[in-house]
């Protein structure tokens, strides 16, 4: 089936996926806020024609971190990872726009920071995987989970973007 690309269609993740709302996870990990990344990092995806739907700074629970990374639980690493996101607020984001999961992983960088291409956000600013800045949904089903982990519906803002028709033909 072929879907319209406008706001308000369907919401399942097929359409997502080629519809101009499909909506990432983006956190600066302590690392980056302590580090004064915010806002470069909000620049890059401003720039590149994303639209920002939420952003807080957070210092969530150990809880809440667990769950968000769930998947890790058994990793060696997963003791120090946790102690990383607990060491300072996170500034958590949600961007939308075309592809913006796939996109938004590709600005971030590989998860090692030194296999991360220049230009990159992580190849740019990052050395080691322990502190590598950023946080990014890796699929659209993992993005809609983050998105209700860290917000609320409320918190996901509606507003028209009239630079739209400048960003999509
Ligand atoms: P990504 O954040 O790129 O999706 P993963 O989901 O595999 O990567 O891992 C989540 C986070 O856990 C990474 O961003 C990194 O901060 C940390 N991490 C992953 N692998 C390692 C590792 N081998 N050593 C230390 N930290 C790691």
């Amino acid at each position: 089936a072929v879907h319209a690309v406008t706001d308000e269609v369907c919401h399942s993740d097929e359409c997502r996926k080629m519809s101009t709302t499909e909506r990432t996870f983006i956190a600066v990990k302590p690392d980056g806020v302590q580090r004064g990344l915010v806002g470069e990092i909000i620049a890059r995806f401003e720039k590149r024609g994303y639209k920002l739907i939420a952003l807080k700074l957070v210092s969530p629970t150990k809880d809440h971190l667990e769950t968000h990374y769930e998947d890790l639980k058994g990793k060696p690493f997963f003791p120090s990872l946790i102690s990383y996101m607990l060491s300072g607020p996170i500034a958590a984001m949600v961007w939308e726009g075309l592809d913006a999961v796939k996109t938004g992983r590709a600005m971030l960088g590989a998860t090692n920071p030194l296999a991360s291409a220049i230009g990159t956000i992580r190849g740019d600013y990052a050395i080691q995987t322990g502190r590598n800045i950023c946080h990014g949904s890796d699929s659209v089903e993992s993005a809609n989970k983050e998105i209700s982990h860290w917000f609320t519906e409320n918190e996901l803002n509606k507003y028209n973007n009239p630079l739209q028709s400048l960003i999509y033909e």
